[in-house]
């Protein structure tokens, strides 16, 4: 642990499986130790659930002081597998997709293709959104905002107005 060194690095995250953030700093700033979601009562992980990897935290810069909202990372730094609270969220919108009649096996199987891409923020985002969207056009008002509630905490910004328009 390189407290006063001059690089930059990662505190490790104590976070919920449901993604409330506890300590997004527990190296620097250790809290007293704490089990559950004071939030949602679920366990509270600070390592990865697949390979056991710390949970990156925030980012330590000498000389800087970053304020504001910390959002847990989606991905494990180690392994690249989705942390649960994201995992979670992308298999309650698969199962959303199963119940959708209106869609041919085929177009539910694009829709769920598409959420992984969704989440990721990549080069695949943007055709992910475009499909997403055109699938969705399909279905009734109260769907897309269904996957909205689904998966608004975990798809960026510019993926949020694309698909909802805000
Ligand atoms: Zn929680
Ligand atoms: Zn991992």
């Amino acid at each position: 642990m390189r407290y006063s060194s001059g690089e930059s690095w990662y505190d490790t995250a104590q976070v919920c499986l449901n993604g409330h953030v506890f300590n997004s700093t527990s190296i620097r700033h250790p809290k007293p130790n704490q089990k559950f979601c004071s939030v949602c009562g679920l366990d509270i992980i600070s390592k990865c659930t697949d390979c056991g990897g710390n949970i990156q935290g925030k980012l330590h810069t000498p000389g800087v002081t970053v304020v504001g909202r910390w959002n847990p990372p989606s991905y494990c730094h180690h392994c690249g597998k989705p942390h649960p609270w994201i995992a979670e969220k992308l298999n309650a919108a698969k199962e959303l997709t199963e119940l959708l009649d209106e869609l041919t096996p085929e177009e539910q199987e694009q829709l769920k293709m598409s959420l992984d891409d969704l989440v990721k923020d990549g080069p695949r985002t943007v055709v992910a959104q475009s499909r997403f969207k055109r699938i969705l056009s399909k279905t009734g008002p109260e769907i897309a905002t269904g996957f909205k509630d689904i998966l608004v905490d975990v798809v960026s910004e510019s993926v949020k107005k694309a698909i909802w328009g805000q």
